[in-house]
């Protein structure tokens, strides 16, 4: 089954609610950037609360950004997301290895480490705009929680899990983000407080085989639940030729140089996917021209 994303309200209550299947999804990015199980869970828990956050957005030239900035192992985390949730990212050090947690769960807090967690929205009109927090954990989930409260001022509960399997391939990923509204009651949040707590974490009811809608109804129980939208959601990147040559321009004007009188041929792998782009020494003369503009 394809990864999914649906969204709901608690009809009855200033409750709404985004969940989304991404096992697909983070099993491409494991093949495409090779990662270890730790960066596989990292990257795949970015890659889940990106897909929701753009699928926000309004607009349908939309994008939101989502980098994880933290000082340990895996360095910087970066994931991009369209206004419908499909996905695409990497982490610097996808091979980081580190030893399980005392609880058995990989150390995903530990690889992130501290630092910063950005959060850029362009809506295709206009600026961007931007948030940063302090991440509190480095386990993503709660430095996102921070993220909604401090720079959106909107009180969340955001679950996010990956399950590797023991032959390192994704074997259950996805997560949901839970938001109420100003109007929201005392009592309507103690009972979804209760409901979170109750439900347990996400990987764990989709390997019981629960579908997203089960899972909605498990985190809204006792509320009166009203389904808006679901749709399929891919990584999905949409590199081309002439967006990669700027990564070619930052490698130098005397590399350029070289290469041209080698006459040898070069290959650019996108950072977002595996495909690779083959520059001729034609092209990189029209390139250094380029970079001798700036
Ligand atoms: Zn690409």
């Amino acid at each position: 089954m394809a990864d999914r994303l649906i969204r709901a309200i608690a009809a009855d209550a200033a409750i709404k609610i985004t969940a989304v299947d991404t096992k697909d999804m983070a099993e491409r990015a494991r093949q495409i950037h090779k990662t270890l199980p730790v960066a596989t869970a990292a990257l795949g828990r970015v890659l889940s609360a990106a897909s929701m956050m753009g699928n926000e957005l309004k607009g349908e030239q939309g994008s939101i950004t989502v980098q994880v900035k933290g000082n340990g192992p895996l360095g910087t985390i970066v994931v991009v997301a369209d206004s419908e949730g499909n996905t695409r990212g990497y982490v610097h050090n996808p091979a980081t290895d580190l030893p399980l947690r005392e609880d058995g769960k990989l150390d995903v807090g530990g690889a992130v480490g501290r630092g910063l967690l950005m959060v850029i929205k362009d809506l295709g009109v206009g600026e961007p705009v931007s948030g940063a927090v302090a991440l509190v954990n480095g386990e993503i989930a709660e430095d996102l929680t921070r993220y909604f409260a401090e720079s959106e001022q909107v009180p969340s509960a955001v679950a996010l899990g990956v399950l590797v399997d023991r032959d390192q391939s994704v074997r259950q990923a996805g997560g949901y983000i839970v938001q109420v509204m100003p109007q929201v009651t005392e009592d309507a949040v103690a009972r979804l407080e209760q409901n979170i707590a109750k439900a347990g974490p996400v990987t764990a009811m989709l390997e019981e085989g629960k579908s997203l809608e089960d899972i909605v109804r498990k985190v809204l129980s006792g509320f009166v639940v009203e389904f808006l939208e679901e749709r399929p959601v891919a990584y999905r990147c949409s590199c081309e030729k002439k967006r990669v040559v700027g990564a070619l321009v930052s490698i130098g004007k005397q590399e350029i140089e070289t290469l041209i009188a080698e006459q040898r041929e070069i290959d650019v792998t996108c950072q977002f996917c595996d495909r690779v782009y083959q520059f001729t020494p034609k092209e990189l003369e029209d390139i250094l021209e380029l970079a001798l503009e700036k």
